[in-house]
């Protein structure tokens, strides 16, 4: 068995690549582990698939897969998880930003701590405050979400025990969320250890502005997913049924004023020119309509294999 799988996606990172790979396996040969190391193109369009067919030539412990088109960072991940083969894995930034030396000690928490994952913490962080600043309110509100307490949950290095990546399922942005996704999965052991950080040498970031408004409205479907993918009427149904609620209580309370003032000869207003009446009205309409989308949400889960999609610890005397 192998030890260590080490996963990197890869987008542009041309003049990266040769000297990550030979630093990676400088340390992995001088620690004495065993490893592979899985290189993701996410459709690069510089020269980076050709570098990394030189490497694979030579190399055998490099393997790599290649998108076609650019999918982004989590479904290189995603793509790397499927193909790994370690006891424990590793990821890592193509970059050069995230330093090959400190897999031995990632490797170690994961294996003889038992740690389900291990991350990494950039404290002395070398980029600009544009970056860092957004970064340090995006891990405090995460924090909160999550109850998870990491400093740096977008770190790119981080070790992880080989089943809990075969039970991650990311895409989108979800890469920034991979801690949680992970406690929810019933891996709660969460390590955290600092790790050094260089400026990038070669290339740009891959990731602008919108980083921050898809991280968070990724955060929202992520909670959201988590929480009611199995049983979406729960959620829906609550919300519909409170609103109908209210439109009932309000339209009996006008239709009783309406009935106590014809009894006692006091002049009541038209029951439209209430403004409740509409209030009571819209309540009433919307708690249906959110009934029916539980209803649909249900109808379309019950088919999705997801639903059953069950964590399994252990078996025992189980006869497949
Ligand atoms: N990356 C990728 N697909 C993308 C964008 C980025 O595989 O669409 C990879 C990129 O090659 C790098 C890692 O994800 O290995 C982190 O990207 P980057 O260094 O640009 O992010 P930053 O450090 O600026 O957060
Ligand atoms: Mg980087």
């Amino acid at each position: 068995m192998i030890q260590v799988s080490i996963v990197i996606p890869v987008y542009n990172e041309e003049e990266s690549l040769p000297e990550l790979t030979s630093w990676v396996k400088e340390v992995m040969l001088r620690e004495g582990l065993s490893y592979e190391l899985i290189l993701v193109d996410d459709g690069s369009d510089d020269g980076s698939w050709k570098v990394i067919q030189e490497i694979c030539q030579s190399e055998k412990q490099v393997k790599a897969v290649g998108f076609f088109r650019n999918y982004g960072k989590s479904a290189a991940l995603d793509m790397g998880f499927a193909r790994a083969r370690g006891n424990v894995v590793v990821t890592l930034d193509a970059d050069l930003q995230d330093s090959p030396e400190e897999i031995p000690e990632l490797y170690a928490m994961v294996q003889d701590e038992g740690y389900h994952i291990v991350s990494g913490w950039k404290k002395k962080r070398k980029d600009p405050l544009t970056k860092t600043l957004p970064s340090r309110f995006f891990n405090f509100v995460t924090r909160l979400i999550s109850g998870i307490h990491l400093h740096d949950f977008n770190c790119g290095i981080k070790a992880y025990q080989l089943r809990v990546v075969k039970n991650l399922h990311i895409y989108g942005e979800m890469h920034r969320y991979i801690p949680l996704m992970a406690k929810w999965n019933g891996f709660g052991k969460i390590g955290e250890k600092v790790v050094t950080h260089q400026p990038r040498k070669y290339g740009t970031t891959k990731f602008g502005i919108e980083r921050f408004i898809n991280g968070f409205l990724d955060l929202i479907s992520v909670s959201f997913v988590n929480r009611y993918k199995r049983n979406p009427m729960h959620f829906f149904g609550t919300l519909g049924t409170l609103s109908f609620i209210t439109g009932f209580i309000i339209t009996i309370q006008l239709i009783v004023e309406k009935i106590q003032g014809l009894n006692k000869g006091i002049p009541v207003r038209e029951i439209t020119e209430q403004p409740l009446f509409f209030l009571a009205l819209v309540a009433v309409i919307v708690g249906i309509q959110l009934f029916l989308t539980g209803f649909l949400a249900e109808m379309m889960t019950s088919n999705n294999s997801r639903r059953t999609d069950y964590n399994i610890a252990e078996e025992l005397n189980m006869d497949h």
